[in-house]
């Protein structure tokens, strides 16, 4: 397999072609940005992290039966990756009464909701992400309804998988953004998962272990990333 032309670069991430059309390589930089590219940073290392933890939790999803677009690690800082047709369509999974939600609807943060929330935001920067719902997303033709009804099954699912998994090492899902798409007739979660598209709170503390470290200027956000890297592969 050989590595070709950059495809796509992200503001923390970049795409590279295959000599293989239906694969491509997904590169994990260390820079940071939030707040629709406004503030912008490097994490030391924040891209291997990103990347290991991404392959540990889309090998946990693939034991389970969820189709990701992982195929395999290849460097600390490369993944080999189903080549997608994403879904313009963020699905954010919620538990706990953070950010945005908590801000739109002038709640305080920490209150567990009593089921899982899923919202669904158009994917564009320049837009800020807007929230949208089922029929914004069937009626301007971003997904079917057969689509977005298959990945709100599969975001319900990840979080189900997800949420154990994370507790047995004493961290909190809180909430979480995924991206899917369209693979072969398929739909697949793609992307990443990792401190940078998820909140994980310390169960015991609540600390916060994720990118709300950089958004908000707490500190210690390397160190953040590095603690919930060791929690993921130490013995639950
Ligand atoms: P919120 O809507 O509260 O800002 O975000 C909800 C969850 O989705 C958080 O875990 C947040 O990190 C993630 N999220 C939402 N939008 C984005 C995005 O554009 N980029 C990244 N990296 N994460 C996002």
């Amino acid at each position: 397999m050989e590595k070709r032309e950059l495809l796509y670069e992200g503001k923390a991430k970049k795409l590279f072609a295959t000599d293989d059309p239906g694969l491509v390589i997904q590169y994990f930089k260390d820079d940071a940005t939030a707040f629709d590219g406004t503030k912008k940073a490097t994490i030391a290392s924040k891209g291997v992290i990103n990347n290991a933890c991404s392959e540990i939790f889309f090998r946990l999803l693939e034991g389970h039966g969820v189709r990701t677009h992982f195929v395999e690690r290849l460097d600390e800082r490369e993944m080999l990756c189903r080549r997608l047709d994403i879904v313009p369509v963020e699905m954010i999974v919620r538990n706990v009464m953070a950010g945005s939600l908590a801000r739109r609807l002038g709640r305080p943060e920490g209150d567990r909701l009593a089921a899982p929330i899923v919202e669904y935001c158009y994917k564009s920067d320049a837009l800020h992400d807007p929230l949208i719902n089922r029929w914004h997303v069937t009626v301007l033709g971003f997904a079917t309804g057969a689509e977005i009804d298959t990945m709100t099954a599969m975001a319900l699912r990840v979080n189900e998988i997800l949420t154990p998994f994370l507790a047995a090492r004493k961290l909190l899902l809180v909430d979480m953004k995924l991206e899917f798409g369209r693979f072969q007739g398929d739909i697949l979660l793609g992307d990443e998962i990792c401190p940078d598209t998820c909140r994980f709170w310390d169960a015991d503390t609540g600390r916060k272990l994720d990118k709300d470290r950089f958004r908000h200027d707490l500190g210690d956000v390397a160190e953040a990333y590095h603690e919930v890297h060791r929690r993921l592969t130490s013995p639950a």
